[in-house]
């Protein structure tokens, strides 16, 4: 995942401050010295690592006090706030003409996804406004990016203006805006050729796009794998063609974290968009807030926090735990809580956002089995009243029953039981503050 290391070194730093009823200034500079490296090691540009620790410094010796914190979390909340601004604060969002349609042009070099990532806006587009795009495909030069273009306009039922022979773009922009507006398409997304790095033709040639598009936006996508060299490029760009925004694609390899980091503080433009993957829905709004969170390790707190505001109810929460402390917590407040849960989304995304899962190289591989789940629930649902109150009902002949009623094997039915007693056993300890036998937990 992106931005491991920079994470893990990052959060051995202020490790070494938590905990301490009072900081020093050579504890800040200890700290400061370690933050500097990680963030050069992650190739974030020197200018902006150098602003950024002065930053700091200033900021924790003059240490705004603030009761609910201890200092050393009082420091890593200003590393979280400066790392939030150095991204650029807010998410951006696009760009809306006055009339449709909207036009974004897409720029970038060969092989930054720049292709992938038309079809990728085109379908979120789709899904979170229930547009209508129109896709242009300007890339003359590459056969194989029109044909590209055409494949993910038909997946989608999006689309596509092509001109066969065709070599003069500005032209085929022209035709296919005029096309687009016959049909009333609220967003046009031109596909622009790309080349392996910034040559003048090639500026020539978008300048040329733009002055015939006038484009609403204009999107730089960059490969977030090149890392530094990612923000010279930029700058090449909006030189330029004075570009809205950025995409940074390919967070989900194995990259430094440099180019997210560096992009907004050189350029002054907004990442809008992060790639995250191959397939038409890996693209996510860029929220500079929660990626800094998610770097420090604190997970995606405020995703999951504003998921569990919308779906979870407190009350019932409070119950439960009242339940766990009584131990009288049975299969009936067990299936409430699954679904309570299942409610907020895949629980492996989930998972991802609570501080000590996200970044745990331990837990690189972990995923919940969402069959495993089912099976759950159809074993519960295969009890009678009764024995969903009381657990100890259970024997042979009934959890033979049960496997019968539910089509989960009787080994799976057992398994299933001993961990909820098990669990329910756990949980009564720990609510009534006895941690001693939590590593016992299965799971844990
Ligand atoms: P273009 O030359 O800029 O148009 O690039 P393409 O759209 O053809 O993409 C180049 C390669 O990068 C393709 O193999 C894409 O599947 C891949 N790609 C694009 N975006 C992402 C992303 O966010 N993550 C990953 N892992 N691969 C991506």
């Amino acid at each position: 995942m992106a931005f491991e290391n920079l994470s893990e070194r990052l959060q051995k730093a202020l490790r070494n401050l938590t905990g301490k009823g009072k900081i020093s200034e050579e504890d800040i500079n200890a700290a400061s010295r370690e933050i500097r490296l990680a963030l050069l090691e992650a190739d974030v540009n020197f200018k902006v690592v150098k602003d950024f620790i002065k930053t700091i410094k200033k900021r924790a010796l003059g240490a705004e006090v603030q009761e609910s914190l201890t200092p050393g979390q009082q420091v890593i909340k200003i590393v979280d706030e400066e790392l939030t601004k150095m991204m650029g604060e807010t998410a951006v969002p696009l760009n809306k003409a006055p009339h449709v349609p909207t036009i974004i042009m897409m720029v970038g070099l060969q092989g930054t996804g720049k292709t992938t990532t038309v079809g990728k806006l085109a379908n979120r587009l789709m899904k979170t406004e229930n547009a209508r795009p129109f896709l242009i495909a300007g890339d003359v030069y590459r056969p194989a990016a029109i044909d590209q273009l055409k494949q993910i306009g038909d997946q989608l039922k999006v689309p596509v203006y092509t001109e066969p022979g065709e070599k003069n773009v500005p032209k085929i922009v022209e035709d296919g805006l005029a096309e687009a507006k016959k049909h009333h398409n609220d967003y046009v997304i031109i596909d622009t050729a790309g080349r392996l790095e910034i040559d003048e033709p090639l500026m020539k040639e978008l300048e040329e796009v733009k002055a015939v598009a006038h484009p609403d936006n204009i999107l730089l996508v960059v490969d977030a794998m090149t890392g530094q060299a990612a923000t010279g490029v930029a700058k090449g760009f909006d030189d330029r063609l004075d570009v809205t925004g950025v995409i940074l694609t390919k967070l989900d390899g194995d990259t430094r974290g440099g180019a997210a980091l560096s992009i907004r503080a050189v350029t002054g433009k907004p990442i809008l968009f992060t790639g995250q993957g191959e397939k038409l829905t890996d693209l996510d709004v860029f929220h500079p807030d929660r990626m800094a969170s998610r770097i420090l390790g604190m997970g995606d707190m405020l995703s999951l926090i504003e998921k569990a505001q919308q779906d979870y109810d407190a009350k019932e929460a409070e119950k439960v735990a009242e339940k766990m402390r009584a131990n009288t917590f049975d299969f009936n407040d067990f299936i409430d809580q699954l679904e309570q849960v299942q409610k907020m989304g895949p629980l492996d995304e989930i998972m991802k956002m609570i501080p000590g899962f996200a970044n745990n190289p331990q837990l690189k591989n972990f995923s919940i089995d969402e069959k495993q789940i089912a099976h759950t629930k159809a074993i519960v649902y295969s009890m009678t009243p009764e024995e969903r109150e009381n657990e100890n009902l259970l024997n042979p002949s009934r959890r033979r029953r049960i496997a019968a009623g539910s089509g989960v094997p009787i080994v799976e039915v057992n398994r299933m039981i001993k961990e909820f007693k098990t669990a329910k056993e756990m949980m009564s300890k720990v609510t009534k503050g006895n941690f001693k036998d939590l590593q016992n937990l299965p799971g844990m």
